[in-house]
C-alpha cells in the first residue's frame, strides 16, 4: 500500500527510503527513536551537521554555550588561562579565557604578531528569563513571572513545552562559585487562549508581555506554596541557602532537526547565533597551522552589547593587548582584521516584499555579506574586496543582504568592534528563516560553505 501510495505521488527513492524507515514508528517501542537519527541513516546530513546539532541541543544558554565551546577547545589542546593570573605565552601554544561565563576568547599564538584575524559572533539568543521572585499563585494554578529578553517573536513561546537553565551562584565560605544547571525535562508551558475565546485571534493579534506570558507550571492545591530556590537547589542536590543568585532561561525541549523533503533546512532553537558560535569554533580548531587567529564569542548582543562581556565592552581588547607579546599593539590593530558572524535573512517566499529586489539571500546559497550605507553593518569596500577574493580562492558562493530602503535593519558586533578597536570588519552571516523565533531554520549547507570561507581566511594573504 505504501507502494502504491509513493508511485502515486511520484515520490523519489529518497522519500521512499524515509517512509520504509519511519515505517516501525507507527509500533509503541520506536517512540524513543530520535527522527533526526533517520536522517543521519540516510547520509542526509554530514558529520559536522551532527555536531552542529549536539552544540545546539546542549546549549540552552549562553553560559552552556561557552562552556561546550570551553570543552572542545581543551579536547583539542587549548590551555584555558585566568584573567586574574599573569600570563607566560608560548609561540606556538592555542589557549582561551572564559569572562563571566557568557563570553569566550580563544587563540593561536603567533611567533611573530604582525596583525590578528578575529572571528567573531554571539553567544546570546531572543528569550524569556525568570524574574528574581517569580512564582505566582493564580487561579488554582503555580505560575512563573518571565521578563523578556532582547526582541523575542513572542507567538512563538506559546504551546511549546518549555524547560528552564541557567547559571546559579553558590554561596561558598564567604566566596560565590557559579554552576549551571539545565533541568533537561519540560516543565512548564505558555498555552494559547482558545480562539473560541478571541474570536480576534487570526488578524492581528497583539501580546502583552507582562499579561500573557507567565508561564504555568503546576496546579496549586489551596493552602500550597512554591519557591523557585528550593526548586533550584533540589534540582542542583544542593540546600535552599546555598543558593545566592541565579540567571535562568525558559527553552523549548524540542531537539534541533533535519527537514525538508531532501533534507535542505535544519529547524533548532538559538540559530541566531550559536550556529555561527560553532562555526567559528570550529574554523579555530581545525586550522592548527593558523596562527594568529583569533574568535571571539560576545554575550548580551540581542540587548545592546553594553556589558563586561558584550562587544561594546572591554573584553577583546583587553585580551588583544595581552596577547600581542612582543610588538607594538597599534602596528598589529591595524593589520588585523575581524569577521563578524552572525545570521542574515533569507528571503521568505511569502514575504518577498519584504527584501530589496537585488538583495534576496537564499538558504543553502552560501554565506551572505551584509552591507548598510549607515554602518548597521560595518562591512566596507576594502573588506567587501578581501571577502570576494576569498570566497573565489576557497569556491565559495556569496550572496549580499542591503535592506529595503524604508525598512530599518538590525545591526550585529561587527560596527561596534569597529568603533572600538579601530579594526577594519565584514559583516557576514548564513541565512535563515524566521530569525528571533522559538524555533529557526537554516539551511543544512551553509555553515559548511560558511567554515571553508573562514578556513580561508586562517591563511592572512589576503590581508
Ligand atoms: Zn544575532
Amino acid at each position: 500500500m505504501i507502494k502504491n501510495f509513493c508511485n502515486n505521488l511520484l515520490v523519489d527513492t529518497l522519500s521512499l527510503a524515509l517512509l520504509n524507515l519511519n515505517f516501525p514508528d507507527m509500533l509503541p517501542h520506536t517512540l524513543e527513536r530520535n527522527p533526526r537519527r533517520d536522517n543521519l541513516d540516510l547520509q542526509m546530513v554530514s558529520p559536522f551537521i551532527d555536531r552542529l546539532t549536539d552544540f545546539l541541543d546542549r546549549s540552552p544558554t549562553p553560559w552552556h554555550a561557552v562552556a561546550n565551546v570551553s570543552e572542545l577547545l581543551e579536547r583539542a589542546g587549548f590551555v584555558r588561562l585566568d584573567e586574574r593570573s599573569a600570563w607566560a605565552l608560548e609561540t606556538g601554544a592555542a589557549y582561551f579565557v572564559v569572562r563571566s561565563d557568557g563570553a569566550l576568547v580563544a587563540w593561536r599564538q603567533p611567533t611573530d604578531v604582525v596583525g590578528w584575524t578575529i572571528f567573531g559572533a554571539h553567544t546570546d539568543s531572543p528569550n524569556l528569563r525568570v524574574r528574581p521572585e517569580p512564582i505566582m499563585k493564580k487561579e488554582g494554578y503555580f505560575q512563573l513571572g518571565l521578563e523578556v529578553y532582547g526582541g523575542v517573536l513572542l507567538s512563538t513561546w506559546f504551546d511549546r513545552d518549555l524547560s528552564f537553565a541557567g547559571r546559579v551562584a553558590i554561596a561558598n565560605e564567604g566566596s560565590v562559585l557559579s554552576e549551571l544547571v539545565d533541568f533537561k525535562r519540560a516543565v512548564g508551558m505558555i498555552p494559547n487562549l482558545a480562539i473560541h475565546l478571541d474570536r480576534d485571534a487570526n488578524s492581528g493579534r497583539k501580546i502583552n508581555p507582562h499579561e500573557e506570558l507567565p508561564m504555568i507550571l503546576s496546579r496549586a492545591e489551596k493552602d500550597a506554596d512554591l519557591n523557585f530556590r528550593e526548586l533550584l537547589a533540589r534540582e542542583m542536590d544542593r540546600s535552599p541557602e546555598e543558593i545566592s543568585g541565579f540567571e535562568i532561561c525558559a527553552y523549548p525541549v524540542e531537539t534541533s532537526q533535519v527537514i525538508g523533503l531532501e533534507g535542505d533546512f535544519l529547524a533548532s532553537a538559538r540559530l541566531d547565533n550559536l550556529l555561527s558560535c560553532f562555526i567559528v569554533a570550529e574554523a579555530l580548531i581545525q586550522n592548527d597551522g593558523a596562527e594568529g587567529t583569533m574568535i571571539v564569542l560576545n554575550d548580551h548582543e540581542e540587548i545592546g552589547s553594553v556589558s563586561t562581556s558584550g562587544a561594546d565592552g572591554p573584553f577583546l581588547e583587553s585580551i588583544l593587548r595581552r596577547a600581542t607579546i612582543e610588538a607594538d599593539f597599534e602596528r598589529v590593530r591595524v593589520n588585523s582584521l575581524m569577521i563578524s558572524i552572525d545570521n542574515a535573512h533569507g528571503i521568505h517566499p511569502n514575504y518577498a516584499s519584504k527584501h530589496d529586489e537585488g538583495h534576496r539571500p537564499l538558504l543553502n546559497e552560501g554565506p551572505v555579506v551584509k552591507v548598510n550605507a549607515n554602518h548597521r553593518y560595518a562591512t566596507t569596500a576594502i573588506t567587501q574586496g578581501i571577502i570576494e577574493q576569498a570566497a573565489e580562492r576557497a569556491d565559495v558562493p556569496l550572496q549580499y543582504f542591503s535592506s529595503r530602503a524604508d525598512l530599518g535593519c538590525g545591526s550585529t558586533i561587527g560596527p561596534l568592534t569597529a568603533g572600538r578597536l579601530g579594526i577594519d570588519t565584514i559583516d557576514l552571516g548564513c541565512a535563515q528563516f524566521a530569525m528571533h523565533s522559538a524555533r529557526e531554520t537554516c539551511g543544512t549547507k551553509d555553515p559548511e560553505l560558511m567554515l571553508k570561507l573562514l578556513t580561508q581566511l586562517t591563511q592572512r594573504d589576503l590581508i
